[in-house]
């Protein structure tokens, strides 16, 4: 594991759909600066130009800290190794050289990758997972994304866009997914998807927290609002979060048959906000849908880094490039 020199500080950043953050860390990769701001200021700011402000404010937050190079998570595919960007619908992106233009703006070296590979990652690289060589991760929330480890780097595979676990076919015939198709994963077992059948309990009076405290907006129905209804005792709502981590756990089977890794971190807000729950149903789909052999090396962890996870994720990829 590289590492820096005592003094130095790196830059990791999370580019989201609706949150941006940078951090500055220093050489034992603790936080000393943070700037945290929405995606989009309502003003004629182009992404890059608030992308390049967030990181300075974060600087700025560190103390004027000099910078030796930047990392950045990106939702969408990317090319690593040239540093694009390849498509980003949120930011109205395709094919852009962010990784070149925030090298020309700071004058260091710049890095991007995908936001799920760099949380798996951090995860690997920070979290409980650290010793092993093959690790998976997947992070049930509003989507689905994964990120897969093989020999200690993350895998992209020729196209760069490896690791997209949420599109995997669970249901031949089952419910349209955002990306087209049906049956996929992220279709049946994201929040946007519980959320959806939640909400029809609750229009039809079977979930009364969820109808007093969330209405039946797919949008207000949150990890943590349902996480609470079934503290509350709603039946019919754990029943459909059961459901969707059990299908959550099918994946995961299919993953340790075909890669046989010695780790799944499990992250993500619907695992944040229900672990037991998930890591319960994860484990129950695995021992069902597993081969006995590959079982037999492989544990479930959940993810510890949270929101810091692609930052971290990131400050990490840049200084392996150093
Ligand atoms: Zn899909």
């Amino acid at each position: 594991m590289k590492s820096l020199k005592h003094g130095e500080h790196i830059v990791g950043m999370d580019i989201g759909g609706t949150k941006m953050m940078a951090c500055v860390f220093d050489h034992k990769f603790k936080v000393v600066g943070r700037c945290k701001k929405k995606s989009t200021s309502g003003k004629d700011e182009k992404p890059e130009d608030r992308i390049s402000r967030i990181i300075q404010e974060a600087i700025e937050d560190a103390g004027g800290a000099k910078i030796s190079g930047i990392g950045v998570g990106v939702p969408g595919p990317t090319d690593p190794v040239a540093g694009i960007i390849m498509d980003t619908p949120n930011l109205g992106w395709k094919k852009f050289p962010l990784a070149d233009v925030l090298t020309k703006k700071f004058d260091v070296p710049a890095v991007i990758d995908n936001d799920v590979n760099l949380g798996t990652y951090g995860e690997w690289r920070f979290g409980k997972v650290k010793d092993c060589k093959h690790v998976i991760g997947i992070f049930p929330g509003t989507g689905i994304g994964g990120g897969i480890i093989v020999n200690g780097a993350l895998y992209h595979g020729i196209s760069g866009a490896a690791g997209e676990v949420g599109h995997m076919t669970i249901q031949v015939d089952g419910p349209y997914c955002g990306c087209g198709k049906r049956g996929c994963l992220e279709g049946m077992a994201s929040r946007l998807a519980i959320a959806a059948d939640i909400a029809a309990l609750a229009a039809r009076g079977d979930a009364p927290y969820i109808l007093k405290n969330c209405g039946t907006d797919l949008a207000n129905i949150r990890s943590s609002a349902i996480a609470k209804a079934i503290d509350a005792g709603e039946k019919m709502v754990e029943g459909v979060v059961r459901k969707a981590a059990f299908y959550t756990g099918i994946a995961t089977a299919n993953l340790v048959n075909i890669f046989s890794p010695e780790a799944i971190v499990l992250g993500g807000g619907l695992v944040e906000a229900m672990e037991s729950l998930y890591m319960e149903e994860v484990t129950r789909a695995l021992k069902i849908h597993t081969m006995p052999f590959p079982l037999k090396f492989v544990k479930v962890v959940p993810a510890k880094l949270g929101d810091d996870a692609v930052v971290m994720g990131a400050a990490h990829l840049i200084v392996e490039r150093l």
